[in-house]
């Protein structure tokens, strides 16, 4: 081991202290639109639709007001249940003007995956676009806490309308919010089903001054002749979506480009047609950029940072991705965090060549590494342990859950990560692996508990365990072991992958095959041991 220059094997931030406030997202917001009134604020990438800044606050009144008139009290669940469209940051933060914490739910999911994730908070509204009706309607009967549905789009029978709640008169709004919970995203944590994860206006506002701290990124205020660009692929259900773009872009006056989803074709006519200032990507999304045959090198002539995160990137997948978009004044920057985190609390700094590290941790943000196998004492540089952090952008905690929240921060406001790191004698943090249940497929958290709830229920399955496994498109995939029941021999591996797979999202779909065996292995207290999993499928690719 080298000898550490870190106190007591702390790693402190490099960058200087982020001014921290009290104001609320909302106010923080507002504060931006007065400043750039008649910039545009969102635009989306495909129909042009657009607000400025100021028409933005007159519209997040309105809605936070109609929903105070409709009924809605301070701390009700409003659950967005949308694609990225210019009308999102209106009904988050006009819900958040009535009070209401804001539940994110992946707009691709199931209505029973939708339904289970609301279950957790007893939402009762949600806000969703037009061509969802159908579902939004299954997932309002699958919770009967839902009173209300809210579709942008024509009026309809049973549902209120956005046009509608923009004509009220924006008087009932409360700006005033600081320690109320903001947000409500969803994550597994270390271990089990997914969970609300309790994001106060205090947790995300400063992880927007922690990432705007002078020194740790290139954002640029807006001036009469200059703003920043956003092409918002990335979806705001995310954290990442949520923080990183649209919060930090909006307390910069940047212009945030949204696209409702995923098509190769429609984000390069965005790129090119915006010509993005800072691009947000994860690891697939840079594979992407550097295969893309029709990539015009002239539409990343303004970039200043291109920024990844969720996932690890490859160090040469980093090196070519410079090379290639050929712009000697672009940054990239990699950056780790979790939902728990709000999520940003690692981050390479500008001007950063040290590809494959996440960097120190942000303004304010502190990180150390344990292997409690060996001892309690956080470890010096190069040694791997489990990684843990503290900073302002920590959790509140799991909504309804002291259990699971005891569980992931400790009582001295330390958060375990379940992610297995180390750093250099430079504070630079490198993550080599994965102590927790979580599986992430192309950024995206897949909970294995929740396939092997789903597995279970098949008539011919006893036991089931999911686990991970590297895949070179996705970074990972699901596999699952299944032990069969006596007597159901003949039910075959496409049998039960389609039984799941129509019960799920795409990104959930047991891709890395099922395993038929004859045992899982579990320890004393029936825990499954992932871990041999891992050590099996190693040698069953060995066999291979
Ligand atoms: P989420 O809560 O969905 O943001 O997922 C958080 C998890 O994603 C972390 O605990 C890590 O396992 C993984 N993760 C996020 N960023 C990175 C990164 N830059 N490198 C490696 N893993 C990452």
């Amino acid at each position: 081991p080298v000898a550490s220059k870190f106190e007591n094997n702390i790693v402190t931030s490099p960058f200087g202290d982020c001014q921290l406030h009290e104001m609320s997202m909302v106010q923080k917001l507002f504060e931006s639109a007065s400043r750039w009134p008649t910039k545009i604020a969102t635009e989306c990438g495909i129909t042009g639709r657009k607000y400025t800044y100021e028409m933005m606050r007159q519209l997040i009144r309105r809605f936070g007001s109609a929903l105070t008139r409709m009924g809605f009290q301070k701390g009700e669940v409003f659950a967005i249940i949308s694609p990225n469209i210019p009308e999102f940051p209106i009904a988050l933060y006009g819900a958040s003007g009535a009070g209401m914490p804001v539940s994110l739910v992946n707009p691709t999911y199931t209505a029973e995956e939708m339904a289970r994730q609301l279950s957790i908070n007893g939402a009762t509204a949600l806000f969703g676009v037009a061509p969802m009706a159908a579902t939004l309607k299954e997932v309002a009967r699958l919770c009967p806490t839902i009173r209300r549905i809210i579709l942008l789009g024509p009026p309809q029978e049973g549902i209120v309308s956005f046009q509608e709640m923009a004509q009220d008169s924006g008087d009932l709004f409360n700006e005033n919010l600081d320690e109320d919970i903001f947000l409500l995203p969803h994550s597994s944590g270390t271990s089990g089903l997914p969970k609300s994860v309790m994001l106060t206006h205090f947790n995300m506002s400063s992880n927007v001054m922690q990432f705007l701290e002078p020194g740790g990124t290139n954002h640029q205020l807006a001036t009469s002749d200059y703003q920043d660009v956003y092409v918002c692929l990335l979806p705001f259900f995310h954290t990442y979506g949520i923080t990183i773009l649209m919060n930090t872009g909006f307390q910069t006056g940047a212009k945030l480009v949204t696209l409702p989803q995923f098509d190769v074709q429609t984000y390069f006519k965005a790129i090119d047609d915006h010509k993005p200032t800072a691009m947000h990507i994860v690891p697939p999304l840079a594979s992407l950029l550097l295969q893309y045959p029709g990539l015009k090198t002239e539409s990343f002539s303004r970039l200043h940072t291109i920024f990844c995160g969720a996932a690890p990137l490859n160090v040469k997948t980093s090196a070519k991705l410079i090379e290639r978009l050929n712009n000697p004044n672009t940054s990239l920057q990699e950056g780790y965090g979790l939902t728990e985190t709000s999520p940003g609390i690692l981050m390479s700094p500008l001007g950063n060549t040290k590809f494959g590290s996440c960097g120190p941790p942000i303004s304010r943000s502190k990180a150390k590494v344990i292997n409690h196998e060996v001892s309690d004492q956080a470890l010096g540089p190069y040694q791997q342990g489990e990684l843990y952090l503290s900073g302002p952008q920590i959790m509140k905690g799991y909504y309804n859950n002291p259990e699971a929240t005891k569980d992931m921060i400790s009582e001295d406001g330390w958060l375990r990560t379940g992610d297995v790191a180390y750093y250099d004698d430079e504070g630079n943090f490198y993550i080599v692996d994965r102590l927790k249940e979580l599986i992430k497929v192309k950024g995206f958290q897949v909970a294995p508990a929740e396939l092997e709830d789903i597995l279970i229920t098949h008539p011919a399955i006893a036991e089931a365990a999911v686990i991970g496994i590297p895949d070179e498109q996705a970074g990972e995939v699901p596999r699952a072991y299944v032990v069969k029941r006596p007597g159901m021999d003949s039910v075959s591996d496409d049998e039960i992958g389609a039984f799941v797979n129509s019960k799920i999202s795409a990104h959930k779909h047991i891709k890395g095959g099922i395993q038929f065996c004859s045992a899982i292995p579990k320890n004393n207290m029936g825990k499954i041991l992932r871990k041999d999993l891992r050590v099996q499928y190693a040698n069953e690719t060995m066999d291979k």
